[in-house]
C-alpha cells in the first residue's frame, strides 16, 4: 500500500517549496488510494519556532491538503513529533553500535578542525577519518560513553564500493562510498540528527515513497546505507526539482514573497496557489490554464516531474488568480466556500484601506455579503485579486469627494437632467443597468456624445475616470447613493 509523508521542520512559515512537496505527496497518494502522514521533524531545538508545527498543518488544511495521520489527527504510527520519539532513536542506535555499523566518537572540535584543514590542504575529501573507530575497541568506546564522556555517534560508512540511489525523477545516481562522510547520527545532547530520525521513522511508519526536495538527494546514499545496516528495505525515492527565482538562483525571500501565508494574506485563493504550485516542476500531458485539486489528482504522474529547476513566476500566479476570479457566479447562493472567504478578505482590505485614509466609519449596508458579492461580480474582470478592489474602486465604500467641475463642464446641463430623470422616472427597484442607460440616452440630444456623457456622470458619482461599465456600477451603488452623490457634485 502507498504511504507517503510530508516531514517539515517547524522553523516558521510554510515555504512555497514546502507546499509543492506536500502537494505532490498528496496527489500521488490520493491517486493511488494511499495514506498521507504529516510528521514534524523537530529534533533541532535551536531552529524550532513555537507554534509553527500547528500553523503548518493549518495552512496546509487551508490549501485543501488534509493528512490522514498527523499530530492533531493522530493515527496508528504516532507520536508524529520526532521530539516525542527519542527513546525509539536511542534503541535503534544501540542496535547499530552492536554490529559496528555505528560507533561513538569523542573527538574534540579542535581535532576535527585541524583534520579538515589538513584534508583541504592536501586535496583529500573532507570527512571524518574514523579515528575513534580505528584507535580503540568497541568495549573501550562503550566504557567511555558509559562514563558520560561527551561524544557523538557516527555512521560507519564503508570505505570502498559505491551506493546507488535509484530515484524516480533523477534516475540511477551512484555515489562512491569513499566520499561519503561518517555522518553523525546522535548528537552530544542525545538528540538524533535528521538522517537517523528520518530513516528510522520512515521505516517504522511504513512509508513506501519518499518525495522531497532535490536538496536532499545527496543525503540519500547515507540513508540507503542506514537502511542496509538496519537490514530494512528502503522506500522508493523521488526528489523534486528546486524552485528558482526568475534569474535561476535558488528561490529566496530577498526576491519577493516565498511563504504560503504571505500569498494567502495578499488575497490569493487556495485554488489559485495549488493550481500554480502543481505546475512547478511537473506538467500533465494536456495542460489546462488552471486545474483544481479534483482535476490534479487523477492527472498527477510522478514520471512527468522534470529534473530542471522550476522558475517561480508570480505573473503566472496572478493570471491564474484572475482565471479563477472570472468564474465568480452572479448568484450569491452559488458562491463556493473559498469565494465566500474572498468576501472576508475584501472586508479586511477595505478596513485597512479606510483606516489609512482616515475616512469615517463605513455604513454597515456597504459591508454585507450580498453587497460585497455584487461589487466583486461587477469588478471581477478588472482585477486579479479580490482584495485589490478595495483600493481600485474605493468609491463602493467611501463616498468620493464631490466633482466640483460637474455643473460647469460641457455636460453640466445633461447631468442635471439625468439626475432629475433618475429621481422622477426610476424607483429604487427599477434602478437597473438597462433602465439606467436607457434613461441617460433619453436625456441625450446627440448620440455621439454618449461616451463623454457617461464619463462625466462617472466622475460625478464615483470620482473615478474608469471602472466597470457605468450602468452596472450605478446599479450596485444603488438609487439613493447615486442621487446623493450627484447632489453633492451638482451643488
Ligand atoms: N525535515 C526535512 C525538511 O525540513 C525533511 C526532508 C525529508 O522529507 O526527508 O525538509
Amino acid at each position: 500500500p502507498v504511504r507517503v509523508r510530508f516531514a517539515p521542520s517547524p522553523t516558521g512559515f510554510l515555504h512555497l517549496g514546502g507546499l509543492r512537496t506536500a502537494l505532490y505527496n498528496h496527489l500521488f497518494a490520493k491517486k493511488a488510494g494511499g495514506t498521507t502522514v504529516l510528521r514534524i521533524e523537530d529534533t533541532d531545538q535551536t531552529r524550532e519556532v513555537k507554534g509553527a508545527a500547528l500553523s503548518i498543518e493549518n495552512i496546509l488544511r487551508w490549501t485543501g491538503i488534509e493528512f490522514d495521520e498527523s499530530p492533531t489527527r493522530g493515527g496508528n504510527y504516532g507520536p508524529y513529533h520526532q521530539s516525542q520519539r527519542l527513546p525509539i532513536y536511542h534503541s535503534h542506535v544501540k542496535k547499530l553500535l552492536e554490529t559496528d555499523s555505528a560507533y561513538q566518537c569523542f573527538c574534540s572540535a579542535e581535532r576535527l578542525d585541524i583534520m579538515r584543514l589538513t584534508q583541504q590542504k592536501t586535496g583529500l575529501p573532507v570527512k571524518y577519518d574514523k579515528h575513534c573507530l580505528t584507535s580503540m575497541t568497541r568495549e573501550e568506546r562503550q566504557r567511555r560513553a558509559d562514563a558520560k564522556e561527551t561524544h557523538v555517534v557516527r555512521l560507519n560508512v564503508p570505505t570502498s564500493g559505491a551506493t546507488v540511489v535509484d530515484d524516480m525523477v533523477y534516475g540511477s545516481v551512484s555515489y562512491p562510498n569513499a566520499v561519503i562522510d561518517d555522518q553523525v547520527l546522535l548528537k552530544s545532547d542525545g538528540f538524533p540528527t535528521y538522517h537517523l530520525a528520518n530513516v528510522v521513522d520512515d521505516h517504522l511508519m511504513d512509508i513506501s515513497h519518499v518525495m522531497r526536495g532535490e536538496e536532499w538527494l545527496s543525503s540519500t546514499p547515507k540513508h540507503i546505507i542506514l537502511y542496509n545496516r538496519f537490514g530494512w528495505r528502503a522506500p522508493k525515492f523521488a526528489h523534486l526539482p528546486l524552485l528558482l527565482n526568475k534569474d535561476r538562483t535558488k528561490l529566496s525571500k530577498r526576491q519577493g514573497d516565498v511563504f504560503v501565508e504571505q500569498f494567502r494574506d495578499a488575497g490569493f485563493t487556495a485554488q489559485a496557489l495549488v493550481s500554480f504550485v502543481a505546475l512547478l516542476g511537473w506538467g500533465p500531458e494536456h495542460v489546462h490554464d488552471k486545474m483544481t485539486m479534483e482535476q490534479l489528482i487523477p492527472a498527477f504522474d510522478i514520471s512527468r516531474v522534470h529534473r530542471g529547476g522550476a522558475i517561480v513566476d508570480t505573473v503566472k500566479l496572478r493570471s491564474l488568480s484572475k482565471a479563477f476570479l472570472i468564474e465568480w457566479p452572479a448568484e450569491f447562493e452559488r458562491l463556493t466556500p473559498a469565494q465566500r472567504e474572498g468576501l472576508d478578505a475584501l472586508r479586511a482590505a477595505i478596513s485597512t484601506q479606510v483606516s489609512s485614509n482616515g475616512a469615517n466609519q463605513i455604513p454597515a449596508d456597504r459591508l454585507t455579503d450580498a453587497y460585497l458579492h455584487a461589487v466583486v461580480f461587477t469588478m471581477k474582470d478588472r482585477v486579479s485579486l479580490v482584495p485589490e478592489i478595495a483600493s481600485y474602486a474605493s468609491y463602493f465604500w467611501v463616498d468620493a469627494a464631490p466633482d466640483t467641475q460637474a455643473s460647469s463642464g460641457p455636460f453640466g446641463a445633461l447631468l442635471h437632467a439625468v439626475r432629475r430623470a433618475f429621481a422622477e422616472n426610476l424607483s429604487a427597484a427599477e434602478f437597473t443597468e438597462d433602465r439606467i442607460i436607457a434613461t441617460i440616452k433619453a436625456q441625450l440630444p446627440r448620440e455621439d456624445q454618449l461616451n463623454g456623457a457617461l464619463k462625466a456622470l462617472r466622475m460625478a458619482v464615483t470620482g473615478a475616470k474608469s471602472g466597470a461599465p457605468l450602468g452596472k456600477t450605478l446599479q450596485v451603488l444603488g438609487h439613493s447613493r447615486t442621487l446623493s452623490m450627484l447632489d453633492n457634485s451638482l451643488a
